[in-house]
């Protein structure tokens, strides 16, 4: 029986894997703040994951583009794949090879993925697939307070709230053990549909905003106005502890709450009582997830929510705030430590000298010789088999045929790959289309760390043998490395090898991880970054000032607009797409476990009956669901709530049913993050198949 943390999301609650009678493993909760005992439905039924009966224990080599894959040994693997490289950059440069991980993979293994690019491939060309999940979020936050980390506080702060308004979160089906740390509270949940957490909200004496899709901007525009005009702002903070309120009050002065019913739907009277929740509680948060983020204005949608945070004075004090829910189990992490295009680790600027020198010296190269910031995850992708773009993929965590915007294009893309490597446990939807894949350990197989939602870093310990034939992520960077002439010992296989190195590499930088060591994540000590070498932790960050150097935070104007793609008469609903509660990201792990795939065995749009209606459909239909980029095929799930303008659309399917093959991969000018919330789509009846 061994602790350690899920598999799955970033709330990372913590179990124990336990043998069960029949030699497989079952999964108990365990005690730790953020899961107080609890597990999610995906949590309880993990150990399922461990005894999965199509995991691949040998690595495959398609010998040419129209062969099948076939079991080869590792040496013969790696040497095919090391060769193929080499060729490559010998005939078209470094940036022919790309690298794309995944902020579900350890500190250790995102750290060690970014080495490899830059000093053993040399290539500019890597970033991972947490730029689709937390991205705007992200450089929202660097904006508003100079530091980006998810919640900057512990989750058990939220329990002691009057009102939380949760912005495109639908906690109660992503993060359910949450719900517990929020039952106290009044909630204000910011969603299209009316989701578990929206009834959860109006059960409960809260309150459920509805904007049509891509409006949410407007929305916060207005609820600040409401705020002010019902005279709910801190002025004594805004003057002390902030710069910019000026110039955000003349975007926001246009948006009197009835203007903003005319944009969003919703109505001015709920937006004036959403506003009286959150500027007279006692302690009040307003929590972004990834319903308000994935837009190409995510970015200024959630400069728009800090805006209204810091108009109501929450952030950098105990017991208010602002925070970002990040999704993926290490989507806190894999932003820190170098797999991100334009970051080195200690979430440092790769186009900083400084940073570069730093990083240079622990990695025991020439500054001058790393490459600069490469292509963001999408821009990649649909480079990739370009004229001008890479040849080559190794793909590392990630499964983006079922989860990247406007999926079929990126499949095309990856088709055009002369070389393509895939690291997974099972064949995924995208290793299926590899010219190698390496069977790589999951979750419980293996040890390291791992950066929650709060900045926390924990220990992933290793609950059971992998099987025979297979090795870690960190053992195949190994081998590539050698065999691309780097030193052996410059790519440890030793998870705590690869830490060590890491805290030296993130010293001095933001998420400045030098005071994690082994020994005090055992001893079971709170570590949240920013965390030195002086032993000092983090749990809750800018309570005397914020990072900017004059420590205050800024407000930033932003205004609405409206989303890259408007509906017409072809094309008259708008789609929006999400996650349930029996999976996980692109389903890979959870369509493998019984209880999970039969809870949710496919893909559905989730429409009110009389737009169905008006497309020929019934509940229980096939329908297909068409974009100007491709379609998808769904069940039809009627509910007479849902917004007679919008459909929904779980996007953990695989096959026709990806909904990914309908959205718009329209980007954020500033965080790159594509605008999976919003395209627009026309329903279709599809025969039954
Ligand atoms: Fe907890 Fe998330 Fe795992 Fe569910 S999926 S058990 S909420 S970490």
């Amino acid at each position: 029986m061994t602790a350690t943390h899920c598999p799955y999301c970033a709330l990372q609650c913590a179990m124990r894997v336990e043998p069960t009678p029949d030699g497989g493993y079952t999964t108990r909760p365990a005690p730790f703040p953020t899961n107080r005992g609890g597990l999610c439905r995906k949590g309880w039924s993990a150990g399922e994951l461990l005894s999965a009966p199509d995991r691949l224990t040998s690595p495959l080599l398609r010998p040419r583009k129209d062969a099948e894959l076939r079991p080869v040994d590792w040496g013969t693997a790696l040497d095919h794949v090391a060769s193929r490289l080499r060729g490559l950059r010998g005939s078209h440069g470094a940036d022919a090879v790309a690298v794309f991980g995944g902020g579900g993979l350890t500190n250790e293994k995102s750290y060690l993925l970014g080495k490899f690019a830059r000093t053993a491939l040399g290539t500019s060309q890597i970033d991972y697939n947490g730029r689709f999940c937390m991205s705007s979020a992200a450089a929202a936050g660097m904006r508003a307070f100079g530091l980006d980390r998810g919640l900057p506080f512990p989750v058990t702060d939220l329990a002691g709230a009057e009102t939380i308004l949760l912005a495109g979160a639908n906690v109660a089906e992503t993060m359910p053990p949450l719900m517990g740390h929020l039952s106290g509270a009044r909630l204000v949940v910011v969603d299209p549909r009316r989701s578990a957490t929206a009834e959860h909200a109006l059960a409960n004496g809260g309150l459920h905003l509805a904007p049509r899709p891509g409006t949410d901007l407007a929305l916060a525009l207005g609820l600040l106005h409401a705020a002010r005009e019902q005279g709910l702002l801190d002025d004594d903070y805004i003057a002390e502890r902030t710069t910019g309120f000026a110039e955000t009050w003349a975007h926001a002065a246009a948006w009197w709450p009835e203007q903003a019913e005319r944009a969003t739907g919703v109505p001015a009277a709920d937006i004036r009582a959403a506003a009286r929740l959150l500027g007279a509680a006692s302690g009040a948060y307003i929590l972004s997830g990834r319903g308000t983020e994935q837009h190409a204005k995510g970015t200024d949608t959630v400069s728009a929510w800090i805006n209204l945070a810091l108009a109501l004075g929450l952030p950098g004090r105990r017991g208010s705030g602002y925070g970002c829910l990040t999704g993926q189990g290490n989507g806190q992490g894999g932003r820190e430590h170098g797999q991100k295009a334009d970051q080195l680790p200690g979430y440092r600027r790769i186009d900083d000298p400084a940073a570069r020198e730093h990083v240079a010296g622990v990695w025991g190269v020439e500054a001058a010789d790393l490459p600069g910031p490469g292509r963001s995850a999408f821009e990649l992708l649909d480079a990739l088999g370009g004229a001008d773009g890479p040849r080559a993929l190794l793909l590392f965590g990630s499964n983006p045929v079922v989860s990247a915007p406007d999926a079929g294009r990126v499949r095309n893309r990856l088709s055009g790959l002369e070389l393509l490597v895939v690291a997974d446990f099972v064949l995924s939807e995208t290793a299926a289309m590899a010219d190698v894949v390496f069977p790589v350990t999951q979750w419980a197989e293996e040890s390291g760390t791992m950066t929650n939602l709060e900045g926390r870093v924990l220990r992933r310990r290793r609950a059971v043998p992998p099987p025979p034939g297979v090795r870690s992520d960190l053992e195949v960077l190994h081998g590539l490395a050698v065999r691309l002439g780097r030193p052996a010992e410059a790519f440890p296989t030793d998870p705590d090898a690869v830490l060590a190195e890491l805290r030296a590499a993130s010293a001095g930088g933001a998420a400045d991880y030098s005071g994690v060591t082994p020994e005090r994540l055992e001893a079971g000590e709170a570590l949240h970054w920013p965390c030195p070498e002086d032993g000092s932790t983090a749990p809750r960050l800018f309570l005397d000032s914020f990072a900017h150097p004059d420590g205050r935070a800024r407000f930033v104007a932003v205004a609405h607009r409206d989303p890259a793609e408007t509906t017409d008469t072809d094309y008259p609903l708008v789609a929006t797409t999400g996650r349930l509660l029996a999976h996980y990201q692109s389903g890979a792990q959870t369509r493998r476990v019984g209880e999970l795939a039969a809870a949710e065995p496919e893909s559905y749009v989730e429409v009110h009956p009389d737009t169905a209606a008006r497309s020929g459909l019934a509940e229980g239909d096939w329908a297909r669901v068409r974009s100007r980029r491709g379609s998808a095929v769904a069940r039809v799930r009627c509910r007479p709530d849902a917004r007679l303008d919008t459909v929904f659309l779980p996007f953990h399917f695989a096959g026709d049913q990806r909904a990914n093959l309908v959205t718009n991969p329209a980007l954020d000018p500033t965080s790159r993050m594509p605008e999976f919330k919003v395209c627009a789509v026309r329903l279709e009846p599809e025969a039954p198949f």
